[in-house]
């Protein structure tokens, strides 16, 4: 048995858990940082919570005797995957990062890149426009700062307490969307702009091909540097890379005593 820890959160994670559930030769475990509240059920035990830094982390792979780290987590989310890399080579354990590829630009395409999520509010400009905001709850509270625009924001989880600005519209729901409910929402909203985060994966596109295909700009928060760490794209590349670590040792076997001699 291999004991592997993988970092999850994601639909990459998702499809590793479901492809690694019916073996007998892993033991796979998925940790998740508990932030939405009714998580999709998986096929593998789950943990879930911060481990505590780098250092709790490290020392979660000593206890647990995890043999392997993969990091399937969000490319934004920069804090978990720098903690991975301090706590993978404090623990000695093989880390590999999975990292979605960037969506990059069509024929149609009206992007703008931006730093962070406060530069992407920014460059909404003075003017009142109306705004599709596809950020996650802890960043969306950025849009204070550009009180005159009229939004639409949408998160898995009630964005509470919402944003202090006049014009506000909420919605929940789940993706993946597709681009003709993406487009719908974006004609009923009336949307000028799409502010949003450069996920890459399937996911999340629909809202990008619906600009694209409505001619709205979209404003793309930059993302953060992702830790010098073996890097995969895939899926497939990460279940490659963990067909290929070395067997477990088995413990040794007990000597064995002659029983009466
Ligand atoms: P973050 O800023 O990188 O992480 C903050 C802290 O949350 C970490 O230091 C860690 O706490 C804890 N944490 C994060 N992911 C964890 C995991 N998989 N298991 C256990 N603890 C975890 O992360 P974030 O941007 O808040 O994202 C949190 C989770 O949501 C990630 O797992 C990510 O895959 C998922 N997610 C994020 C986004 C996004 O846009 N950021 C989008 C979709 C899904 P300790 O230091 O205490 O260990």
């Amino acid at each position: 048995m291999r004991r592997i820890l993988l970092l999850g959160g994601t639909t990459e994670a998702r499809a590793i858990a479901e492809a690694l559930a019916p073996r007998r030769d892993i033991a796979l475990t998925v940790s998740l940082a508990g932030r939405t509240r009714n998580p999709l059920a998986l096929p593998v035990p789950v943990r879930s919570g911060g481990f505590g830094g780098a250092e709790g982390l490290a020392g979660h792979l000593r206890a647990e005797g995890v043999v392997a780290l993969v990091d399937a987590t969000h490319p934004y989310a920069a804090g978990i995957a720098a903690n991975a890399a301090e706590a993978a080579r404090r623990a000695g354990v093989p880390l590999l990062a999975l990292v979605r590829p960037e969506w990059t630009a069509l024929p149609g395409d009206r992007w703008r890149s931006a730093a962070s999520v406060e530069a992407a509010v920014a460059a909404l400009g003075a003017t009142p426009r109306r705004v599709f905001v596809a950020l996650g709850r802890n960043e969306v509270r950025a849009i204070e700062a550009a009180p005159q625009h009229d939004y639409l924001i949408r998160s898995v989880d009630p964005v509470e307490p919402p944003p202090a600005v006049p014009r506000l519209r909420r919605i929940e729901a789940r993706g993946p969307f597709r681009d003709e409910d993406e487009r719908a929402l974006l004609e009923e909203h009336g949307a000028e702009v799409v502010l949003a985060k450069n996920s890459g994966g399937s996911a999340g596109y629909g809202k990008i091909a619906a600009a694209r295909a409505l001619g709205i700009e979209v404003v793309l928060v930059a993302r953060p540097a992702q830790p010098a760490v073996p890097t995969v794209g895939s899926v497939a590349e990460a279940l490659a890379w963990i067909d290929a670590l070395p067997a477990h040792e088995a413990p040794p076997a007990a000597p064995r005593t002659a029983r009466g001699a």
